[in-house]
């Protein structure tokens, strides 16, 4: 088959690989319709991420027809939420691997699932403890072959895969397996009264999600700050107030807008490669190249300082090591909540359904590219370097040019 492979910093290849295999009872073959290229992703392609190994297969925003299934699943049917799925049928594909069984999924904690990751041992000695293995996210979330590909092999199949019922364009529920439940948490994370302020750093998709999640739990005002303009645009198209922080001071900024008090809650949607101005972005780029930290906090310090007393702290985006000035005495002294984590994308998918099927939103809004997965070279390159207006791509494997 096809699949889209990382060979290095900036570098991805669309290479042939072999098909996958089930390899354990509970897995399914997926063949795949549709596939994203998530912000994600981009801390791969920039390197930033020790534990990537050329040839690995990338992506984790994938979705497709079933067309294998395991031998537990005896009868050709396997359950998920009292759902039957059978081969044919068309599912979404969460990019947290959970088992269904362990102590955090019992609790709804999916992305922290014990059971998933085969290379827990790694992360352990970083972290603690590992979180949930993950698709296409490099050797320390379990080095699976991710789903920019046409094919792929789901782990835990019966909890995983969540079917879409008839009717529904590919282009409606994609964002299920990642980034739509992704702005939902983290929404929901800020803990909103009705009638709250939230400000949002980051207007890339995981930020548009969480503008328009965070109004649909009762959000009275979203502030979204970005630099990129048609970014911006599209938060303003999506209910928000948008700062250029090119342009303005951010912090004095959100003060002004709320009287002094400052956002109820805030909200880091841009995580570990976020930009920085001036003496202090120069400061994180010099640290982060000597590897004196791994991940550069800018929007983390602000958001902080930004946030009003006894406010919520939410953070989506991605941090994988160390960072350095985190303004520890704001935190403490305001009495701040912070609240975190890959998101717990089971936990989602049956509300964000109800929400498309309502029509309370389209989530394809997002989409500015759709290309055929041969050309996912190009299509990281201008998603990183954000030309040609691009806020997301989906690559479609089986189409050509
Ligand atoms: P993206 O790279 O498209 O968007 C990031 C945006 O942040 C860009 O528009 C950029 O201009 C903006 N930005 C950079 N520096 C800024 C600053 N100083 N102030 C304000 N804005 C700034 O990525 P995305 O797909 O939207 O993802 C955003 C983050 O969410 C990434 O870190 C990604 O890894 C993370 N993420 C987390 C989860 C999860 O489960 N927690 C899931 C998906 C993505
Ligand atoms: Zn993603």
């Amino acid at each position: 088959m096809k699949a889209v492979c990382w060979q290095g910093t900036n570098k991805v290849e669309v290479e042939t690989v072999p098909d996958p295999k089930i390899i354990n009872p509970r897995d399914a073959i997926v063949k795949i319709t549709s596939t994203a290229i998530c912000g994600s992703d981009l801390h791969l392609y920039n390197g930033y991420n020790p534990t990537m190994k050329p040839g690995d297969i990338l992506g984790h925003e994938f979705m497709g027809e079933i067309v294998e299934l395991g031998s537990a699943f005896k009868n050709g049917n396997i359950h998920n939420k009292g759902k039957a799925l059978a081969i044919g049928d068309r599912v979404v594909v969460p990019f947290t691997i959970s088992c269904g069984s362990c102590f955090f999924c019992n609790r709804d904690l999916w992305s922290l699932c014990d059971n998933s990751n085969p290379n827990a041992w790694l992360a352990e000695k970083i972290m603690g403890h590992s979180p949930s293995g993950l698709f296409g996210y490099s050797h320390l979330t379990g080095g699976y072959a991710g789903g920019q590909a046409e094919y792929a092999r789901v782990p835990f199949a019966d909890v995983g895969l969540f079917k879409i019922p008839d009717g529904l364009a590919d282009e409606q529920v994609l964002f299920f397996t990642d980034i739509f439940p992704t702005g939902y948490m983290a929404a929901e994370n800020c803990d909103i009264q009705p009638g709250d302020t939230v400000a949002i750093w980051g207007c890339g998709p995981v930020g548009q999600f969480a503008i328009r999640s965070a109004l649909m739990l009762g959000a009275g005002r979203v502030i979204a700050i970005d630099r990129v303009p048609e970014r911006l645009q599209m938060a303003s198209s999506g209910g928000a107030e948008v700062l250029n922080y090119e342009e303005i001071e951010v912090g004095e900024a959100l003060k002004e807008m709320t009287g002094g008090l400052g956002p109820d809650s805030v909200m880091d949607a841009v995580g570990m490669e976020a930009h920085g101005m001036g003496l202090e972005g120069f400061y994180d780029k010099a640290k982060q190249a000597v590897r004196m930290e791994t991940d550069r906090p800018n929007v983390l310090r602000q958001a902080i300082v930004a946030c009003r007393k006894g406010g919520t702290v939410s953070v989506p985006g991605v941090y994988t090591g160390f960072v350095d000035k985190m303004p520890m005495g704001a935190f403490m002294n305001k009495g701040l909540t912070m609240k975190t984590g890959q998101t717990h994308v089971h936990r989602y998918l049956q509300t964000l359904l109800d929400h498309v099927q309502n029509g309370d939103i389209d989530p394809s809004f997002v989409i500015t590219h759709t290309l055929p997965l041969e050309q996912a070279p190009h299509g990281y390159e201008i998603f990183k370097d954000k030309k040609d207006n691009c806020i997301k791509v989906v690559l479609k494997p089986g189409q050509t040019a």
